[in-house]
């Protein structure tokens, strides 16, 4: 079984501090992934890890952090959809090579990494992609690393945004469709490298650019050295980066992310106005794209439903006397609604569940008329390359078979999406993979 992982990865290299600031950069990036974490640390030559299940805050303490001594450092947040979130599968990976311990934290997914276990007789104990890794690069194994990693990765097919850490260097590396973003940043002697920028500007650290699709970038004491994997016939980086997946104060694709969602807002309101007396945003991913949206339309914007930021991944639900208790217990709409003419802005439509909720709790609390934007397209198809979208036949624009059947689902007044004509405005076609909107799937699929 493969893993859709949805995470975060970061690098540091040549700082006294590295594990620190590893972690800092983690808590950033929590986000892209809580269900794990874990950090790897070099000095002299030896790794040091400490990875558990939980929120990079409540897993690191100052002692363990304290213990994971060197300069150089590697980790990764978590995030996967199968539930097995067993301690074997948490990030960073170790292995002992023959040239010394060899360890990887991943962001993306192989899709022929079943393929790749059969072909190169890979046995794994745990059950994820990242796993076909390091016994291929072992089967490259060549004193030069930077070889051995050409010739490994050059067999994977997929997304995957990669950080190595081995005996003597920190080694990043993007796939040459460049799916997931990699950025790479400077603070004084150091070197990090993160999923996002938003990491770089918790720890204070200059962003110098994005490490390239294709790239493989080694740090070592010699320096800093670029090695590229034969070019991909196209880039496909992720769209869905800026609908959701991202945070909108990061610079993903060298673009700011809250820029792009307020794009999708301003043209999602001149493609499907509403008179309405407000328009709310559905948080928190839909408050970019709702400011725009208002601010296009001329309509106030306010915030008529309420996030509680503090529910985990579970929680214990009362009987059935509590009515749609799962959406409550995160969103709650604000009195002033009652008797308004509201239009909702979400940024995705997945299952369907969430809008069915909201406007029910929105009803129930007296709204005249609930009329829901989308500030993306309707989702059509799964993801194959590391974010958490679920199969096609429990996507609600793959059960039904038109918006107007969506809407009497959800019981909206109104239901709307931009249009895949406008979405495409804000990504150039030839440099996104858009597959989850239009099925058009930029690698095989092995399934
Ligand atoms: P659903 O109830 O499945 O339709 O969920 C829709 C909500 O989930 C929207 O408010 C989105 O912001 C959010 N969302 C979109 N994509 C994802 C994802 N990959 N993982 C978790 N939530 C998501
Ligand atoms: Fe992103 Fe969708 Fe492509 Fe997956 S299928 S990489 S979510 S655009």
């Amino acid at each position: 079984m493969s893993f859709h992982d949805k995470c975060a990865v970061v690098g540091v290299w040549n700082h006294p501090s590295a594990s620190f600031l590893t972690y800092l950069s983690l808590y950033a990036l929590q986000h892209r992934g809580q269900e794990g974490a874990g950090i790897v640390s070099l000095k002299d030559g030896k790794h040091l890890s400490y990875k558990n299940q939980g929120l990079v805050g409540d897993i690191f303490t100052k002692d363990k952090l304290d213990s994971l001594k060197g300069k150089g450092a590697i980790g990764h947040t978590r995030y996967s959809t199968t539930g097995l979130n067993e301690l074997k599968n948490i990030q960073p990976l170790t292995w002992n090579l023959n040239g010394g311990p060899l360890s990887v934290a991943h962001n993306g997914n192989i899709v022929n990494h079943a393929l790749l276990k059969k072909k190169f007789r890979i046995f794994t104990k745990g059950e994820s992609d990242t796993e076909c890794l390091l016994p291929l690069i072992k089967y490259y194994e060549d004193k030069d690393i930077g070889q051995s990693l050409l010739k490994a990765l050059a067999q994977l097919e997929g997304a995957y945004s990669l950080v190595f850490l081995t005996k003597d260097s920190l080694i990043v590396a993007r796939d040459p469709m460049g799916f997931r973003p990699l950025v790479l940043g400077q603070k004084d002697q150091a070197y990090i490298v993160a999923s996002e920028t938003c990491a770089f500007d918790l720890i204070g650290a200059k962003y110098l650019r994005e490490i390239k699709a294709g790239e493989i970038l080694i740090f070592n004491k010699k320096g800093m050295k670029s090695l590229f994997l034969p070019q991909a016939k196209k880039k496909a980086q992720c769209i869905f980066e800026y609908v959701y997946f991202s945070r909108p104060d990061s610079l993903v694709f060298n673009k700011s992310v809250y820029e792009k969602r307020k794009k999708m807002g301003e043209y999602l309101a001149k493609e499907h106005p509403v008179e309405a007396d407000v328009v709310i945003p559905v948080p928190d991913s839909g408050i970019p794209a709702a400011i725009a949206y208002s601010q296009t339309i001329g309509i106030p914007y306010e915030m008529g439903i309420i996030r509680n930021h503090y529910v985990g991944r579970t929680f214990i639900q009362p009987s059935s006397l509590i009515r749609n208790f799962k959406i409550k217990i995160k969103l709650n709409p604000q009195a002033f609604v009652k008797g308004k003419k509201v239009v909702a802005i979400d940024d995705s439509i997945v299952r369907g569940s969430t809008s069915k909720a909201l406007i029910e709790v929105l009803k129930t609390a007296g709204a005249k008329e609930v009329h829901l934007r989308v500030s993306s397209p309707p989702i059509k198809g799964p993801c194959y390359y590391g974010v958490d979208t679920p199969q096609k036949k429990q996507l609600i624009s793959g059960q039904k078979e038109s918006v107007e059947e969506i809407r009497q689902f959800i019981g909206a007044d109104s239901l709307a999406y931009l249009s895949y004509e406008n979405f495409l405005k804000i990504g150039n076609k030839k440099d996104f993979c858009l597959a989850c909107f239009d099925e058009k799937y930029p690698t095989a699929i092995y399934n």
